[in-house]
């Protein structure tokens, strides 16, 4: 502060001088949780579908948060935690056939979904997994078997690649046994789990986020909103450049949205009449197609020669 402003200042004094200004840019805990239901109420009604619900603590005490299909906030992670959080989860995405849970060996995660979501199945991480091998002192040869054994599609190879490790090192293999393969190994996975063996992408959602954490609530709540809008408009504009049959075409203010594969538009013209639309026709030139090819047959040359191949004779003269 002196080298930069010339100003004699304690630490104390610059500390509380620091809390101040956070204070007023991003307002103060109270003020922050004050706000949140109507901040809550405001989320829903700019995210149809959005589900969001808060639950007090004692003497009338912030506990925990939940909102979706996005994030929660809670105090700490305990079994009641973790009770609350798959219940409001339960609201808000349903109990579906295909749904699956897969997380680390937490004790009270595994508590809460065989709570709240007894028939749902429930796998481990093999990034998780493969952590408590270490921890236990595991070689590198008997956790690239694990990591084989549990990656393979084919049960036989499953097993041939278990019975290596069984006889490498018996002591581990019990350990891993002692959690059914249909947790964590492909193979026997009772349902799809999409390539997705290990809690990864959650992890990282996880760091990014970890930025918002030391703000107050709404701030934090700003913050992943932020994150996520620009993650979703990216993801978005990748997809739109890499499916060469989705367009977006803006014709002054409003966009619209063209599908060239099922033939639609927004503005409906082009699935009604069977006939390029404007946008359609912008979108077919991008791709330098053939405007012919997107319109009904009815309006082709061949349909309009043979509507009109026949000649219509007149009855000429009728005394004759
Ligand atoms: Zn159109």
């Amino acid at each position: 502060m002196k080298k930069k402003f010339g100003i004699d200042i304690g630490y104390h004094k610059a500390w509380r001088a620091i809390q101040k200004v956070v204070a007023c840019i991003r307002g103060t805990p109270e003020e922050n949780y004050q706000i949140l239901p109507s901040y809550l109420h405001m989320m829903v009604r700019k995210n149809s579908g959005t589900y969001t619900s808060t639950k007090r603590c004692g003497q009338n005490r912030f506990g925990y948060m939940f909102f979706a299909p996005v994030a929660s906030v809670a105090d700490s992670e305990n079994n009641e935690a973790y009770i609350w959080f798959f219940g409001e989860m339960r609201k808000a995405v349903q109990v579906r056939r295909e749904l699956v849970f897969l997380s680390d060996r937490n004790q009270s995660i595994a508590n809460g979904i065989r709570k709240v979501f007894p028939k749902t199945h429930h796998g481990i991480c093999l990034y998780h997994f493969e952590k408590n091998l270490k921890q236990r002192h595991a070689k590198a040869t008997v956790i690239n078997l694990f990591q084989s054994a549990a990656r393979s599609y084919k049960r036989e190879d499953f097993n041939q690649l278990m019975s290596q490790l069984k006889s490498v090192d018996k002591k581990t293999y019990n350990y891993i046994m002692e959690e059914p393969p249909e947790r964590w190994a492909r193979s026997w996975f009772p349902r799809r789990c999409y390539a997705m063996l290990t809690t990864n992408m959650v992890e990282s959602m996880n760091s990014v986020l970890l930025k918002g954490r030391e703000m107050p609530i709404l701030r934090m709540l700003d913050f992943i909103q932020e994150t996520l809008g620009e993650w979703f408009y990216e993801r978005r504009k990748k997809v739109f450049n890499l499916d060469s049959m989705l367009f977006r075409i803006n014709s002054k203010v409003i966009e619209f949205i063209v599908d060239l594969k099922k033939r639609t538009c927004n503005c409906l013209k082009f699935q009604l009449d069977e006939l390029s639309c404007p946008h359609a026709i912008a979108a077919i030139n991008k791709r330098y197609l053939q405007k012919s090819d997107y319109c009904s047959n009815w309006y082709s040359n061949e349909t309009w020669l043979k509507t009109y191949e026949r000649h219509v004779n007149t009855m000429g003269d009728q005394k004759s």
